[in-house]
Parts: C-alpha cells; sequence; structure tokens
C-alpha cells in the first residue's frame, strides 16, 4: 500500500504518477519533526540565555543597584577610618601631650595588626568580596574606637591629677591687695649693712595685722629657719615646691596642718631682721629660691602684673 502524487515532468510535457511507500511518509515526517525540534532548542536557548525576562532584568538592575550600596558603603567606611585616625592623632599629639603622658601603646590601640589577614587596597567589584572587606573594616573600626575610649578614660584620670598638681603650686599673691612690691628678688641693698646683697624673696610693705594668704595647697613644715626671719611659716606643697613667709607677727597655724590656697596662715608683722612691718615672702623650688612675682598668676590681671614686676625690677633697698 502507498500514496500517489501527481507531478509534471518537462521532459515528456505530462503528468506523470508517483508512488510514496509508507516507509517515505515516515521517513519524512520524522525528519520534520527532528528539524523541528532543533529548532526549538536554538529558540528555547536564546530566549533563555541571550533575552532576559523582565523578571531577570528588574533583578539584574535591583542588584546592580545593591552593588554600587555596597561600594559606596566600603567607601563610607574608609572615611570614618579616616575621621577616627584623625582623632587618635589628636590624643597623642595634643591631649596626652598636655598632661605630659606617653602616648597609647601601639600594640594595645591597634591589637589587630598582628593579624596577617590584610585588607585589599583596592576595591573588589565581587558583591561577596565587598561585603567581607566591609565586616573587616567595621570590625577594627570597633577595635580602635574602643581603644580610644579606653584613652580618653585614662585622659581623665589624668586630668584629675593635673588638678591636684595646678593646685599645689603657688600661683596667688600671699597678701592679695598688693599691688607693688617694695622691694623685688636679686642683688638689693642690706637695709643694715648697706651692701649689695641676694634678696632671696619679695617684700611687700603692709600694715601690721594685715592677713597672709597660703598661695597654694600643701602641709605647714616643722622647719623654722633662722637668720633674722623672725616669726616664720614655710609650706610644702610637693611636687619639689615650697613657700616662706617671714617677719610674722602672729601664726594662724601649726606644724603639720594641711592648708588650702587662699586660707589665712598669719598676719604681717615686723619681727626679726626687719627694718618696719612688711611680709617677706619666698618662692623655692627643688630647694632653690626663684622669683616669686613669676608665680602671680591666677588673681591678677595683666596690667596688674606689668606694674607688680616693673615695681620688682628696682634695685632699692630691702626691707630684709
Ligand atoms: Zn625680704
Amino acid at each position: 500500500m502507498g500514496r500517489s502524487i501527481y507531478y509534471f515532468n518537462p521532459k515528456t510535457l505530462s503528468f506523470e504518477k508517483k508512488t510514496f511507500s509508507w516507509k517515505d511518509i515516515i521517513k519524512r515526517v520524522l525528519w520534520f519533526l527532528a528539524t523541528a525540534l532543533a529548532f526549538s532548542v536554538v529558540i528555547v536557548w536564546i530566549s533563555f540565555y541571550l533575552i532576559d525576562s523582565p523578571k531577570e532584568l528588574m533583578l539584574r538592575q535591583e542588584n546592580e543597584q545593591l552593588k554600587e550600596e555596597l561600594t559606596r558603603l566600603n567607601k563610607r567606611y574608609d572615611q570614618l577610618a579616616t575621621v577616627a585616625t584623625d582623632l587618635q592623632k589628636r590624643d597623642d599629639n595634643i591631649y596626652r601631650a598636655i598632661f605630659e603622658s606617653e602616648p597609647m601603646p601601639i600594640s594595645e590601640r591597634y591589637p589587630f595588626l598582628g593579624n596577617t589577614q590584610k585588607v585589599n587596597s583596592s576595591t573588589p567589584t565581587d558583591a561577596s568580596a565587598l561585603l567581607e572587606e566591609i565586616h573587616q573594616k567595621a570590625n577594627r573600626l570597633t577595635v580602635s574606637m574602643a581603644a580610644q575610649s579606653r584613652s580618653f578614660d585614662t585622659i581623665v584620670t589624668l586630668i584629675g591629677k593635673k588638678k591636684q598638681m595646678l593646685q599645689s603650686i603657688p600661683a596667688i599673691r600671699p597678701l592679695p591687695n598688693c599691688y607693688e612690691i617694695t622691694s623685688g628678688f636679686g642683688y638689693r641693698y642690706h637695709p643694715i649693712l648697706k651692701v649689695l646683697r641676694p634678696h632671696t624673696g619679695i617684700d611687700i610693705s603692709a600694715k601690721k595685722g594685715t592677713p597672709v594668704y597660703a598661695t597654694a595647697d600643701g602641709v605647714v613644715s616643722k622647719q623654722t629657719p633662722g637668720g633674722g626671719y623672725g616669726n616664720v611659716i614655710v609650706i610644702n606643697h610637693g611636687y619639689s615646691y615650697q613657700t616662706l613667709y617671714a617677719h610674722l607677727s602672729k601664726k594662724a597655724v601649726k606644724p603639720g596642718e594641711h592648708v588650702t590656697r587662699g586660707q589665712v596662715i598669719g598676719y604681717v608683722g615686723n619681727t626679726g631682721l626687719s627694718t618696719g612691718s612688711h611680709l617677706h615672702y619666698e618662692v623655692i623650688k627643688d630647694g632653690v629660691r626663684v622669683n616669686p612675682v613669676h608665680f602671680f598668676f591666677q588673681d591678677i590681671t595683666p596690667e596688674e602684673y606689668e606694674a607688680i614686676l616693673k615695681s620688682s625690677q628696682q634695685v632699692n633697698q630691702a626691707l630684709s
């Protein structure tokens, strides 16, 4: 059995009959199906791999945006790290310098320095690598900020100690209403011997009984130096400072007593080798007498200081 078709034969100029067997037909059908299958595979491949669906397109755009966001975040961390470094530099060079303290040890400030895993300097483009880098930077920033916080705690402690030290260094005038020095520090004529001799303190004329104030916190010394000082008080301030108040008419404190700056410790007098009612005041640093005028700075205006300094520089006769 088979099917026949007619076709035109140009040689004979007549229609001739051609008969197809079932085998031929099946072969043709199979050939057609195979071609169709191959064609559809090509179409499907193109649509899958070369042309994005709207959803894929959206996801791809979203992905790109996220990656851009990660890159921006990475750069933000770099900026934060710069700010943190600046803060550390200020801490080491300014705050700690003010309080005469060593900078925080490197190992304490940067504990991750021993870590061999290094941060990539070039910005990675792969999202997971970017995320990893951001995580690393965030961890480092957290560690250095914690170290910075500890450093500031240390500075707060130093401020407390410094306050105590500043409170123990002579800073005010022993007679608050003194605007002139009768006789200054350095070589002055001795009132009795009439020769130039070192004057180890300053003389401030005042009425007998005028209150004399401690110029810094300290403890009243047991020592009462002689040599014409008369009724004399020495205060030990610590930090290698001492002050001495001579020729007093009366003392208001006892040896061993703790005194604070501005406390009345005695009264002006004319005791010892003295040629008039006055206070002889000395500042001693590391056992050496220094010019007390340089220690007037807390309760004084620049103009008042200028006047006191000028009067103290006259090479006149000491009241002793
Ligand atoms: Zn004197």
